[in-house]
């Protein structure tokens, strides 16, 4: 998911493949998401919301499992330094629960399907069944739609506001 005024063809230069946390991971921080434990849950919700497939890049079936935490990588400290890859979802259920679960508005945003290949870093919501892609082409650019957001990502109804940033904040380190 982009800003509108965004232009996709972006995310084919070096410049727009590289993604920082969203806010509150500042480097070097003890780690809220794990708190010290090194591990924490992870969750497919692409899979969760549209089915389990063995196919999946993300989770390949496995839907909910435990792994080593993606902001501190396991040490406790936040590692908020940009990393290589856009953050995107299999599925577009995915990611449009991911974007209502952090009460941002989608409107004056677009869904951008891309052809991809895997990056080699981890996303710093892989938890939440997000993944880092190196795109290759741009298939689609739609408005994101609000209401399909609610109806797909199983939200409930709430008032939402503007984004304290873009969904995905993309910059060279
Ligand atoms: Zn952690
Ligand atoms: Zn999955």
């Amino acid at each position: 998911m982009d800003p509108a005024s965004q232009d996709p063809s972006r995310h084919l230069t070096e410049d727009g493949r590289w993604t920082e946390p969203w806010g509150g991971s500042e480097d070097g921080r003890p780690c809220d998401k794990c708190r010290g434990r090194s591990q924490t849950g992870y969750t497919c919700w692409s899979c969760v919301l549209t089915g389990a497939r063995s196919n999946c890049p993300v989770c390949q079936g496995k839907v909910r499992w435990p792994d080593r935490c993606p902001v501190c990588r396991g040490t406790g400290e936040v590692d908020g330094r940009p990393r290589h890859g856009v953050s995107v979802f299999p599925a577009v259920e995915g990611l449009y629960h991911y974007i209502l679960r952090k009460d941002t508005d989608v409107e004056d945003s677009v869904v951008v399907e891309l052809e991809a290949e895997p990056a080699d870093d981890v996303d710093f919501d892989a938890d939440q069944g997000a993944m880092l892609m190196v795109p290759r082409a741009i298939l689609a650019r739609d408005p994101a739609d609000p209401e399909i957001a609610g109806r797909r990502s199983g939200a409930q109804r709430r008032t939402l506001r503007h984004p304290r940033r873009p969904p995905s904040v993309s910059r060279s380190p």
